[in-house]
């Protein structure tokens, strides 16, 4: 059940107005660039940085969405900061903040007041097993959870092979198939005995990120946890959203290739010149993927067609932008950036995960093409 951090949160606390976003986007670069920096290659190694998440909770990194109309720009900079230094603490920082962006967007007073402000604050840590959902609401496979209505709640079991930014004690948002009704959304305490954390085969990077195969026994999801009893409603008003958010990662990284291009110019630009992309050409690339990401995360609510297909060619495009834009910082360092100690490397397998994360490439694909045109 809920720590008492929980019920120790004062309202105030959840306030967005007592935030001022730059100087929260300034201290969450002061912390990237210093201590994250210094603890990114143990993250990639498998480190789980629970204590660095607390310090980006702090700075307010978790609740920069939950001000008016929930514009998205704030939170996709701060994980674009994050990012910028570690994609794997981007990503966690993502799943936290779409577990917050689930309790935003809630109507479920009773879990929203529970849980909330643990969250945002990050005194509740936690992420999302909605990729399953998100591939089987476009058929590409069926929902992993089932549940049974029963007195108060719902009792679900299942399997799912991966769910980050994971621990003992943290949540995560589920959606369950029910027998002759709406698929369900609901919180998951991973502290409940009849939840099970395996730890996974290692990775080509993201070992750090507290990522789980979560067994689900009978758990019973009591009311209050509920986040919505009509899940594809729910994950049609949050889910540009959720995509969006992910653009923190690719932008974060961009950055970084950009900034690696121009570390090698001094001794290298006499022959990187002649390599098809230019750190310039790829700054603009970015700018552009950062304009329209902003103007995007200005709306997340908008219900138009044309708006949609924005966010997934967006989204499309951050991701592969990411791994050419990794690929290309590799070719202008060469064999400094093929050593293990050097940023480089890790920036590219990083890359990777950017395009294959749920939405991946090809599901992002297979939705433009079953869009009208
Ligand atoms: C490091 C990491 C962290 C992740 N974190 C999360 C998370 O927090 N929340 C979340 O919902 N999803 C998470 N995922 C899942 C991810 O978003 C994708 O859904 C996943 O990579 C599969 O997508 P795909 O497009 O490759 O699926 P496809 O290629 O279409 O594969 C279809 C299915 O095959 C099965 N499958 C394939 N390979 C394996 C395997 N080695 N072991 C078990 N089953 C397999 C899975 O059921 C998979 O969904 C994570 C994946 C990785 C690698």
């Amino acid at each position: 059940m809920p720590s008492t951090a929980v019920s120790a949160l004062s309202p105030h606390e959840l306030s967005a107005s007592d935030l001022d976003s730059a100087a929260a986007l300034a201290e969450i670069g002061k912390i990237a660039v210093t201590d994250l920096s210094a603890w990114a290659r143990a993250i990639d190694e498998g480190t789980y940085p629970a204590t660095l998440l607390h310090r980006f909770a702090d700075a307010g990194a978790f609740r920069l969405h939950l001000g008016e109309g929930h514009r998205l720009g704030s939170a996709i900079e701060g994980m674009s900061r994050i990012s910028e230094v570690c994609t794997s603490t981007g990503f966690m920082a993502w799943c936290q903040n779409t577990l917050v962006w689930y309790l935003i967007n809630s109507e479920n007073a009773a879990a929203k007041a529970k849980y909330l402000a643990a969250a945002a604050t990050g005194h509740v840590l936690g992420g999302t097993a909605l990729s399953n959902p998100m591939k089987s609401f476009f058929g590409i496979e069926t929902l992993k959870l089932k549940g049974t209505r029963v007195d108060g709640g719902y009792k679900v079991k299942g399997i799912l092979p991966w769910v980050s930014n994971l621990g003992p004690d943290h949540f995560f948002g589920a959606i369950f198939a029910v027998d002759g009704a709406e698929p369900v959304m609901a919180l998951i305490d991973c502290a409940d005995p009849a939840v099970t954390l395996k730890p996974c085969e290692p990775f080509l990077s993201m070992d750090g990120t507290g990522t789980y195969g979560v067994q689900v026994r009978d758990l019973f999801v009591p009311d209050d946890m509920v986040l919505a009893h009509e899940a594809m409603a729910f994950v049609k008003k949050m889910r540009a959203g959720f995509i969006l958010l992910q653009a923190g990662m690719a932008i974060g990284l961009m950055r970084d290739a950009v900034a690696m291009m121009r570390e090698v110019e001094g001794p290298l630009g006499h022959v990187n010149r002649f390599l098809e992309t230019q750190p310039d050409a790829l700054a603009e690339t970015l700018a552009g993927i950062e304009a329209e990401v902003n103007a995007l995360a200005e709306t997340p609510y908008d219900t138009s067609p044309e708006y949609w297909r924005r966010v997934v060619a967006a989204r499309l495009l951050a991701g592969e932008k990411s791994v050419e834009a990794a690929h290309n910082a590799m070719l202008h360092c060469g064999a400094r950036g093929y050593v293990r100690a050097h940023r480089c490397q890790r920036r590219l397998r990083e890359a990777y995960f950017v395009a294959i994360v749920t939405p991946a490439t090809k599901q992002l694909r297979l939705m433009l093409d079953q869009m009208p045109a």
